[in-house]
């Protein structure tokens, strides 16, 4: 038997047989009249599924590539940015953003928790942004920031354009760029889509497509919207080559989607985090986000006392599944498991039963089974399944 190993870090999660196929086809010509099809289908599936009038990019790239894609083309050197950091990845925009001249200012939560809504209005009120990052869900801590609520403070100041960091969050996380007031959101294909690395997927609205425009000719040149908006609407033209086979990948992820239905789809992410958060506790692990601020895309679990975090993700993964390690302060306290994606309930169990062997091999002292237990009650075999 093929000895498998789970995926079950915070992206790239694990893929599909029938993605990892179009990833494993032949590549055409990005001027193949089928492969153009293919892809303007997918751009426009992509705008209808999280609802955005404007455009849609797919480019090759990471989720830092879209980072960088949505402050490039929203402000000029200069201007103030409010950066909103969760976490690890809303304190990456820093640096990004003074590396362009911007005049930062930074809104900082502990790791666990989410800055609010009110305290983003307060704080908007004092001086005139350009922009507003917010990242959805921060991969450093699990914890998941009220973006909706945060689009409707946002709609009484219209000189700030709202950009939201979905790389971990979209298409396991509820998001509708319009009707959320969301003007950017962007995400990596390895994450919730399902995917492998290499693609990043960004939406703009109306207010962000304005803003470039009024800004001229921008430094950046492969980021630019303006060079991609003509491509993505006619991906017959060339500006820069496309990802062919991610792209066919990409669009299988969204077929899968659009089959199983992206309402369904947030709720099954938050039954799965429900039942993997439970079973952890059960066994004697403490998920670090506080209840109310917990994202349902991945978890970020601290050891009980007496575990070893090298010797446990080591003995795990021999045990057949990865998970990542904690980030910064949290380094050698907390792993941080994934349950974002096409990942399904034969995963998940297979998963609590080899962090139960893990833990049983390291001698820790717990109720055996009470992980599998836990999973059973929370997720009942005869409950809708993915
Ligand atoms: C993973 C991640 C990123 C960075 O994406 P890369 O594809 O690794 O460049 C940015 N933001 C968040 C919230 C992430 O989870």
């Amino acid at each position: 038997m093929k000895n498998q190993k789970l995926v079950m870090i915070p992206g790239p999660t694990p893929t599909v047989r029938s993605i990892t196929n179009e990833m494993g086809r032949e590549t055409v010509a990005f001027g193949d009249p089928e492969f153009i099809k293919d892809f303007k289908e997918l751009v426009i599936d992509l705008k209808n599924l999280l609802k955005v009038d404007g455009e849609c990019f797919v480019v090759a790239g990471t989720g830092t590539m879209a980072m960088e894609m949505a402050v490039a083309n929203v402000t000029k050197r200069d201007d103030n940015i409010l950066i909103v950091s969760n976490g690890f990845f809303g304190d990456r925009f820093i640096d990004l953003c003074q590396r362009k001249g911007l005049n930062v200012d930074v809104l900082q939560a502990p790791w666990g928790e989410v800055i609010s809504a009110e305290t983003i209005e307060n704080k908007l009120k004092e001086k005139n942004y350009a922009a507003i990052t917010v990242t959805h869900v921060d991969t450093a801590t699990g914890a998941r920031a009220p973006i909706e609520e945060i689009g409707k403070v946002i709609k009484n100041f219209p000189d700030t354009v709202y950009i939201v960091d979905g790389v971990a969050a979209t298409a396991g996380e509820r998001e509708y760029v319009d009707d959320m007031g969301i003007d950017i959101l962007f995400t990596g294909s390895q994450k919730a889509f399902g995917v492998a690395p290499g693609l990043a997927i960004l939406w703009a609205g109306q207010k962000a497509l304005n803003r470039r425009k009024s800004l001229g000719i921008i430094p950046e040149f492969y980021i630019d919207f303006e060079k991609w908006i003509p491509i993505m609407n006619d991906p017959s033209k060339y500006f820069a080559t496309p990802a062919v086979n991610l792209i066919w990948a990409l669009k299988e992820s969204v077929r899968i989607i659009k089959e199983e239905g992206i309402e369904n789809r947030y709720d099954r992410h938050k039954r799965v985090s429900d039942a993997i958060n439970a079973s952890l506790e059960a066994i004697g692990f403490e998920i670090l986000a506080k209840e109310e601020f917990r994202c349902n895309t991945l978890s970020n679990v601290l050891y009980p006392e007496g575990i070893n975090d090298a010797e446990f993700r080591k003995i795990l993964a021999e045990e057949g599944a990865m998970v990542a390690g904690g980030l910064a302060a949290y380094a050698g306290k907390m792993f941080r498991i994934g349950h974002m994606g096409n990942i399904d309930d034969h995963t998940v169990y297979s998963t609590i039963a080899a962090i139960e062997r893990t833990m049983i091999k390291l001698g820790y002292e717990y109720e055996k089974g009470i992980g599998l237990k836990t999973l059973l009650e929370k997720m009942p075999v005869d409950a809708l399944a993915f």
